[in-house]
């Protein structure tokens, strides 16, 4: 199923996440694979370093590069490293000249540089380098802070979201200025596996004879939720993508929902170790 971004592209809702998959054989053999049985949607990132075996495997694969949705993102952009080059640099090891959607992986606390970042971004949609552009662990004061500056609207949040953190109020906003929200970290670093979580979840997974992380795919996706599951084992890969098939209803998505301890396992984007450079 495809969602429509604010400036009409479409997005498969579903898709594959790349972070910590090594580049080499690894990289090439998870997306190969995962192409193989019908994704059509590759998450990666400059910083992950396996945009070359994505591109190789993407080149090797035979499918037409208009049947595929790739997403990279641009961390450097506070440092003295010209974004131009590190975007470059990107399309090169993808193999392609266009990326479907580019982020700014994450932000900077000084708004001006996010703005200036974000100028840089808008010169590549116009020139068509990008079909999409957006932003990852924004908060909310960040896009407002954006947002003051912009001609063109972010199409995409990308942020760390799952039963423990549904960002319920980041979604109504973003709902509200339509932007799409996308999910990293579904699995909360095998936190749902444990606790309040396994025992919410549990019940609804054995009603449909499913997994608890297919579950969380379904429950993502019946929200209107971008989801990109990583996985580097076949069984996985293919149990991921077979979640597309599970329709929860508005009361098991509500019993999930009710499970949010606002818990964040990854790194708070208020606090975070990228970005405080560049003047
Ligand atoms: P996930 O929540 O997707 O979890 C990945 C882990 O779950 C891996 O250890 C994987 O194991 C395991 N797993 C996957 N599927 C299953 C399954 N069906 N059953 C049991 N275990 C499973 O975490 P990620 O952090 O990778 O997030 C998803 C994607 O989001 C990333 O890959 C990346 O593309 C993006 N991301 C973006 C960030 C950002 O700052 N914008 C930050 C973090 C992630 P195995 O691989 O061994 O099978």
């Amino acid at each position: 199923m495809n969602i429509k971004l604010n400036n009409g592209v479409l997005m498969p809702q579903f898709g594959l996440g790349t972070f910590l998959v090594p580049d080499g054989q690894s990289a090439y053999e998870t997306v190969k694979y995962a192409l193989s049985i019908g994704y059509r949607h590759i998450d990666t990132a400059q910083v992950y370093r396996n945009e070359q075996s994505v591109g190789d495997a993407l080149r090797d694969s035979g499918i037409p590069r208009e049947e595929v949705f790739i997403t990279s993102k641009q961390i450097d952009h506070y440092s003295e490293k010209p974004m131009q080059r590190l975007f470059d640099e990107s399309l090169a090891k993808l193999q392609t000249d266009y990326i479907d959607l580019y982020l700014i992986h994450w932000p900077n606390p000084k708004k001006e540089i996010n703005q200036q970042t974000w100028a840089f971004f808008e010169s590549l949609y116009e020139q068509k380098k990008v079909r999409a552009i957006g932003v990852s662990n924004f908060q909310r004061h960040h896009l407002q802070d954006l947002l003051e500056t912009a001609k063109i609207k972010p199409m995409i949040n990308q942020v760390e979201l799952h039963p423990g953190l549904n960002q319920a109020p980041l979604k109504a906003y973003l709902d509200k200025e339509d932007i799409a929200i996308e999910s990293y970290g579904p699995f909360m670093k095998g936190g749902v596996f444990e606790g309040i979580y396994l025992d919410g979840l549990k019940p609804i997974a054995e009603k449909y004879q499913a997994s608890i992380p297919q579950i969380i795919i379904a429950w993502g996706l019946a929200r209107g939720v971008i989801m990109i599951p990583k996985s580097v084992t076949p069984s996985r890969i293919e149990e991921n993508f077979k979640a597309q098939l599970i329709k929860l209803t508005a009361d098991e998505v509500e019993q999930i929902n009710q499970l949010n301890r606002g818990k964040r396992v990854y790194t708070d984007p208020d606090n975070s170790p990228w970005g405080p450079y560049k003047e």
